[in-house]
């Protein structure tokens, strides 16, 4: 791969009509943006909220759970204490002598409460009134009298509704609270209360055993005596539960917070996924926002770009054409398509005819049309001819040069086609200029030559009419046998009229008379000059029947001389070097394209040869013995003059020469207006 070359240094400015970023389109596109930008971080800020929410309802309800599940613990665990309580009472009423200075410590598995460390302080078997109350009993009892009240009303409690009964937590002297509260269990025996097992509870102990160690990990677990004083401990740490511990007679309750509060992982990995998604989005988008702005300034130097190359091929006079290698028309400029006559949409994508060639040309253009697309144009162009589509024809001059792309490879041929049509136009007028300067020239030349023949040949033709009639004078005095001489003088007489004839036609030839044009039929002109022409014996003079008549406006003197020369000539020439007869073939014919009438002499002669027929026509040109060579000269003045021409070839049924004489047909001719002749 070649490295692609720097873009050349443009100045765009003034074409640049659309500067990149100030489109419609562009603001359009950037207000989209912007709204999906707000709209991005409106998702981000509603999840965030609604995640936080989540959150702490999600927190809220583990708090409750986690109080409730205590809650259920306490109870629980309270139950089974109490019944453990029982089992003690059936043991010191049933196994043990009733005084309790005798009784065996009880023995037994017990609850999670029962084996607590510090949870029971103090427990044994009490009989129904005040005797043996233990020293413990006593101190709390006597402590503060709302103790004393509420041991007493337990035990009434406890006997009244044969049920298990706390109270407490107990008050020292001072009114404060401690942690202990006590516990009767009632034990009735056949109906009849028997008695209580009580036990001095210390709370905070119970409480502590209560918590399995790995919900103590993660909770701060705190027994609340006094409800009031609930949270207040740590105003700013995570929001408590206060589980109730439903001991009937106490007013206790276990405060659950928990230690840190974990975070909702997953929703918080979703967000942050989520978080990274959008923020790629942003990204993606700026980057798209820059690709845009770099696409369209490219596209608007594009745009820029393809509008001065357009105004460019546009403002060329030069045609413009670009061809593939298969022959089909790839692109057209205007000045191409005002030159032709045909628009861009209907030339690209043409091949070989092209709706452009003029139709009698169309088979050599296809030739040439072949060699072009083979191999391009010589290094001075082609010349050929166009038609445009109002049918005049247009001279071009077309130079071909490879098109190819940037890698080098040739992909077709690229056109520069001229109009030379005004400079073809001055040539060919140029052209007939110079013809009619030479025909003039040529006429002077020979009515010099003619004149100085007539001048020349009128004197010695007077002297030999005159020695006629002398010797027909002396025939008349029978100085001579009459028989023998008079032929002879007649012919005489008759050769020095037909000369003066051709003398006086020559003199008033070459002295520029005005052409006298009239209207007669070719064909019955030709027979009636042929008829005056003397054949030789060894020849023989054809005149073919015409096809019909031939008009022509002609002057009739000048066109005898034409006719009688070449015929004149054609019976010299036509046994010349041949052991048979010879021959002469005269006719006539109209032509319609172009409008001419045609006469022909032919001979069976030797004919004119190849290099000479250039010549022939020129003055002074003569292959004969003594010939003057004047005589084709003045034929062709004289047919020049009358518009027409003259031109010799070989003829190809007698074998000799055939003169052809073109004359405008009556109508075609630019002379003066005819006169008839009847
Ligand atoms: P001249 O007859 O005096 O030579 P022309 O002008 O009549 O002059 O003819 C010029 C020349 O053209 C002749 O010399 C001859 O070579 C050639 N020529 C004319 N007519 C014929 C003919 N019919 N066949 C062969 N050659 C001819």
């Amino acid at each position: 791969m070649q490295p692609s070359p720097d873009p050349p240094p443009l100045d765009f400015a003034l074409l640049q009509q659309t500067p990149p970023g100030q489109t419609p389109r562009n603001r359009r596109a950037l207000w989209w943006m912007l709204g999906f930008l707000v709209l991005v971080v409106a998702s981000v800020v509603a999840l965030v909220l609604y995640l936080s929410a989540f959150e702490d309802e999600e927190e809220e309800r583990r708090r409750v759970a986690d109080g409730q599940w205590l809650e259920q613990s306490a109870r629980f665990h309270f139950n089974r204490l109490e019944e453990d309580l029982l089992v003690l009472a059936r043991q010191a009423v049933l196994e043990s002598p009733r005084t309790p200075s005798s009784r065996s410590a009880p023995t037994m598995q017990g609850g999670l409460l029962w084996n607590a460390p510090g949870a029971i302080l103090w427990h044994g078997w009490q009989e129904p009134g005040p005797q043996g109350q233990p020293a413990r009993w006593q101190t709390d009892n006597q402590a503060h009298p709302s103790n004393a009240e509420a041991l007493a009303s337990m035990f009434d409690i406890a006997a009244g509704l044969r049920r298990s009964a706390y109270a407490g937590p107990m008050r020292q002297a001072d009114g404060t609270q401690t942690d202990t509260v006590w516990l009767t269990v009632p034990f009735f025996e056949r109906g009849t209360f028997v008695g209580n097992y009580v036990a001095a509870l210390g709370m905070e102990a119970c409480v502590q055993g209560l918590v399995p160690p790995w919900f103590h990990q993660s909770h701060r677990v705190r027994l609340v005596i006094d409800g009031a004083d609930t949270t207040a401990a740590d105003p700013d740490g995570p929001s408590a539960y206060l589980a109730p511990m439903n001991l009937p007679g106490t007013d206790l309750f276990v405060e659950v917070a928990p230690l840190d509060t974990q975070p909702a992982t997953v929703p918080r990995i979703f967000l942050l996924v989520a978080l990274l998604f959008l923020l790629g989005m942003l990204v993606s988008l700026l980057a798209l926002r820059r690709d845009i702005g770099k696409r369209q300034h490219v596209q608007a130097l594009l745009q820029a770009q393809v509008v001065l190359r357009t105004a460019m091929e546009n403002s060329v006079t030069i045609g413009l054409r670009a061809w593939a290698r298969n022959g089909k028309v790839l692109y057209v400029n205007e000045a191409f398509c005002r030159m032709v006559g045909y628009s861009a949409a209907e030339l690209v994508g043409q091949s070989a005819p092209m709706p452009y060639w003029p139709a009698h040309q169309a088979g050599e253009l296809g030739l040439l049309h072949r060699d072009v697309i083979a191999q391009g144009t010589r290094d001075e162009g082609l010349e050929v001819q166009f038609q445009h589509r109002d049918g005049h024809l247009v001279d071009v001059l077309i130079h071909e040069s490879p098109l190819t792309t940037a890698l080098g490879k040739q992909v077709g041929w690229m056109s520069s086609v001229l109009d030379i049509s005004e400079r073809k136009r001055a040539q060919r007028l140029a052209a007939l200029q110079q013809e009619k300067l030479e025909a003039s020239g040529r006429l002077v030349a020979v009515g010099e030559v003619a004149s100085t023949l007539a001048h020349e040949l009128n004197q010695p033709l007077g002297a030999l009419s005159s020695f006629a009639n002398g010797l027909l004078n002396r025939l008349r005095d029978r100085s001579i046998a009459l028989d023998e001489v008079a032929p002879v003088v007649a012919r005489m007489a008759r050769l020095s009229d037909k000369a003066g004839g051709i003398i006086q036609r020559v003199n008033a030839f070459a002295r520029q008379r005005e052409l006298s044009y009239q209207r007669f039929d070719l064909t019955g002109f030709v027979r009636r000059c042929v008829a005056t022409q003397t054949t030789p014996p060894e020849v023989t003079l054809q005149v073919l029947p015409p096809r019909g008549a031939v008009w022509v406006q002609a002057d009739g003197l000048l066109l005898e001389h034409v006719v009688t020369n070449l015929v004149a000539n054609a019976l010299g020439w036509a046994a010349r070097g041949a052991s048979q007869p010879g021959q002469v073939r005269v006719w006539v014919q109209s032509a319609t394209e172009p409008r001419m009438a045609q006469l022909w002499v032919a001979d069976s002669g030797p004919g004119v040869r190849e290099e000479d027929r250039e010549h022939i026509f020129n003055a002074f040109f003569s292959t004969k013995d003594g010939g003057m060579g004047m005589g084709l000269a003045i034929c062709r003045s004289i047919v020049e003059a009358h518009h027409g021409r003259i031109e010799v070839e070989h003829d190809p049924e007698l074998g000799g020469a055939r003169f052809t004489v073109w004359l405008p047909l009556d109508g075609a001719a630019t002379g003066p207006s005819p006169q008839e002749t009847p």
